[in-house]
């Protein structure tokens, strides 16, 4: 069976934190406990006028991909709730493709 991930293409991410609020309520993770973190990095200033700003969503060891919700042909919860649409699921074969096709991305495969 084909083995699946999540496909990050966090240019378009404008750290809203919704994924990490979907995916905590979803699993109803304990207080200090998440699923998939925001990173931040920058603002820092780039070779002329240029300035770089970066959010990128980052599951966690406890991301099971929403098993459950997956098992009855539903998305994972982040997938469902960006409305920027950073996160694709799928096989990490077709996820690879559309990586080498556009890169800064990050392809996201559990254990
Ligand atoms: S990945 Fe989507 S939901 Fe998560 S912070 Fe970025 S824009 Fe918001
Ligand atoms: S796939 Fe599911 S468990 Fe993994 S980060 Fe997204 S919402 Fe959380």
């Amino acid at each position: 069976m084909a083995k699946n991930g999540l496909l990050i293409d966090y240019q378009f991410c404008t750290g809203c934190r919704t994924c990490e609020v979907a995916c905590k309520k979803e699993h109803e993770y304990e207080v200090g406990q998440w699923g998939i973190k925001l990173a931040e990095f920058g603002p820092w200033k780039l070779p002329g006028d240029k300035w770089e700003l970066d959010y990128i969503p980052f599951p966690t060891e406890l991301c099971d991909l929403c098993g459950e919700r997956v098992a009855k042909g539903k998305p994972p919860t982040c997938v469902k709730h960006c409305q920027a649409q950073v996160m694709k699921f799928g096989p990490i074969e077709e996820l690879a493709q559309d990586l080498i096709e556009k890169p800064r991305q990050v392809l996201f495969a559990p254990k």
